[in-house]
């Protein structure tokens, strides 16, 4: 529906402020540690099929690669994860939840799922207690930043989430209350800085329990949630998200919530509780920082919310609190289990942070009855303790407004029955791929990515450390435990010199095989690692009469640039990348780059391959002027050492893509063959 003077009112405009605002960006892949055992288990049975969790670890990897790839992060001050000190825990839970989410994963299968069990909506596994302290420490970790004025504002892409979690007990996917925890220690542990009163604004489509019950008595924070409702019913149920619930003692007053009457909320609905609830309240109280509590469960087609909020909806939410507080907003994310929906809607987010783009748009619909309704109970509940809400709202402000009309199939009745089934059996197929091979392995885990407390922005390892890439080997990088020298460090039978290693020595996350329509061959006539003998190239040109058989390594483009510096020179040290993201960025055009610092190496050609599950395949070979003089006889063609063919062979049986007498016919081929 068109509208004249109401749309108006909802397009806004961000400031116009020139200078660049300073957005911090916390992301952690340890986070995705933490999943549903279930999910591991097959998810086809003979009478049903099982979905996988909602809550899954794909819902921060989708929004940390959305926001790579639209180059927003790089505008932002990236920062690594940190976990929390118990103490902190301490200011929200009681000393029994802190020994349950710390021993939690070193229990038994069995004595977790028992544990899991007793509560309402969780599951516990091996990582559990390492994500949640991680996204707990990293929302204390840019609240700090932001309070401190070193960041202006933040988004902590953190999970498990938290606003469920009360002081006793995790709920509803929630292991901590990383927001309440972040908002206790601001006021608390840091007088310093000098903040006294805060406002969190819970946006998800769910009331946050826990973080009410945690402020309840306290008039230093105001908690404003915006929730379903649906009489008591919509989760987690009960009273306590009834807007009569308004605080205790000196906390009364200090407690606002929002609660829809039915599904499908949108932006209309939700700018009209910002206008005549939210916004006025806050000019009232003036906090000195703003909290979200960033669900993104009411976007349009969440599975779970059934709301309609679109990514503009809550460009313009942020964008009216961006006035408060100088603009010092920490946004912590809580639910959302659309991928595209919460990938979408945090970008707007950041882009209103970042204050680079006007938040323009009309609104299409009016709010509906309902919200009206809310909102003049909410107003009259609350009243006596902010005289903004004290004035009845005008005639002509609520009758512009949407009736309700009851749709019988509900798209949010059941949870679970209406949540996309994401599944493939390709997955499965991966998983047995990675679980299989890593069982067999015998090298030392390392000690992973370090933990580092510090803002590491605009190093380019920290950045890089978080996109993936498929690493794909044609060579002897095809046996797992000679690819394996170049992330964790030694060597393997018949190399004559060891590897450092990467950096950062986490395994690959997965491996697949593939074949490509590119020549493998031979050449060169000995190596530091191999001694006498050639050793693989892929031609650059694609062929379609070859077939070369790759092993596609699931790897970060950090390690991808150590392995390619390995693969090139011993002496070059790293202060900036080989490959960076610009170049991941325009390699799927150009098709190969050139590894300009070390254009001495044999392998300085870098190959785009195509695409697997939306990751770049990329490989590293020579350039196609080498292939000149190969044929040419300037440089020289030579078969492979006994040794080197061997290992060769033997990756491509133990990744069981060939039989031995294949893989031997295979590599002769490849030797003997003229270019
Ligand atoms: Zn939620």
């Amino acid at each position: 529906m068109a509208s004249d003077g109401f749309n108006d009112q909802y397009s806004s405009m961000a400031s116009d402020s020139s200078e660049r605002r300073r957005v911090g960006l916390i992301y952690d892949e340890r986070m995705c540690l933490h999943s549903d055992p279930n999910d591991l288990l097959p998810l086809v049975k003979p009478d049903k099929v099982r979905k996988p969790h909602p809550e899954c670890p794909d819902r921060i990897r989708a929004i940390w690669n959305k926001l790579h790839s639209s180059g927003i992060a790089q505008r932002c001050v990236v920062m690594e994860g940190k976990e929390v000190e118990d103490k902190h825990i301490e200011l929200v839970h009681t000393k029994k939840h802190i020994n349950l989410i710390k021993n939690v994963s070193s229990m038994t299968n069995l004595r977790r799922e028992e544990l899991a069990n007793k509560y309402s909506s969780i599951y516990f596994n091996e990582g559990s207690t390492e994500a949640a302290y991680l996204a707990a420490g990293s929302v204390i970790e840019v609240a700090e930043k932001v309070a401190e004025g070193e960041l202006d504002s933040a988004f902590a892409i953190v999970r498990p989430p938290g606003h469920h979690a009360e002081e006793n007990q995790p709920m509803g996917f929630c292991l901590c209350n990383n927001v309440a925890i972040a908002t206790r220690y601001l006021l608390d542990s840091r007088p310093d800085l000098g903040i006294k009163k805060i406002l969190i604004v819970d946006w998800d489509v769910h009331h946050g329990n826990g973080t009410q019950k945690m402020f309840w008595k306290d008039p230093r924070v105001l908690f404003f949630s915006v929730h379903r409702y649906d009489s008591g019913t919509f989760y987690p149920g009960g009273d306590d998200g009834s807007h009569v619930m308004t605080g205790d003692g000196p906390g009364k007053g200090y407690n606002i919530n929002v609660p829809w009457e039915h599904d499908r909320c949108g932006d209309a609905d939700y700018l009209a509780v910002w206008d005549h609830l939210l916004i006025p309240v806050a000019k009232e109280f003036g906090p000195d920082i703003i909290l979200i509590s960033a669900g993104f469960d009411a976007a349009i087609g969440d599975p779970l919310g059934g709301c309609r909020v679109s990514p503009y909806g809550y460009a313009v939410m942020l964008n009216k609190l961006l006035v408060f507080a100088r603009g010092k907003i920490v946004m912590a994310l809580e639910g959302g289990y659309n991928l595209d929906s919460i990938a979408n809607s945090v970008q707007a987010c950041i882009e209103v942070l970042l204050q680079q783009k006007s938040v323009i748009g009309t609104l299409e619909a009016y709010p509906f009855e309902s919200t009206w309704r809310v909102i003049q109970a909410v107003r009259k509940e609350l009243s006596s303790f902010w005289k903004t809400l004290a004035e009845r709202l005008p005639e002509k402000v609520t009758s512009m407004r949407t009736p309700f009309i009851q749709v019988v199939s509900s798209d949010s009745e059941d949870e679970y029955d209406n949540f996309p089934n994401r599944v493939s059996q390709d997955l499965e197929k991966d998983i047995d791929n990675v679980i299989q091979p890593f069982s067999d392995l015998k090298v030392n885990d390392g000690p992973g990515i370090t933990s580092q407390a510090s803002i590491i922005s605009h190093t380019w390892r920290a950045e890089l450390s978080k996109i993936d890439i498929w690493y794909a080997a044609f060579g002897s990088n095809m046996k797992l435990s000679r690819f394996l020298c170049y992330i964790a460090g030694g060597q393997v039978e018949s190399m004559r010199k060891p590897c450092i290693g990467s950096l950062d020595k986490s395994k690959p996350k997965e491996i697949k095989w593939e074949t490509f329509p590119h020549r493998l061959f031979f050449a060169r006539e000995h190596t530091a690692t191999w001694g006498p003998g050639g050793v693989a190239f892929l031609h650059p040109e694609c062929n379609s009469d070859e077939k070369a058989y790759l092993c596609l390594y699931r790897i970060t483009l950090e390690q991808f640039n150590d392995v390619l510096c390995q693969e090139n020179s011993s002496s070059f040290d790293m202060k900036y990348p080989l490959f960076d993201m610009a170049d991941l960025q325009s390699i799927e055009n150009r098709k190969s780059f050139s590894a300009e610092a070390v254009k001495n190496g044999w392998y300085h050609n870098v190959l785009y391959l195509g695409k697997e599950n939306g990751i770049p395949i990329l490989t590293m070979t020579c350039q196609l002027s080498d292939v000149d003089n190969f044929k040419s006889g300037k440089a020289s063609m030579c078969k492979p050492s006994k040794e080197y063919a061997n290992t060769l062979i033997r990756g491509l049986v133990e990744g069981k893509q060939l039989t031995e007498e294949e893989a031997t016919s295979y590599i002769q081929q490849a030797t003997n063959r003229p270019l």
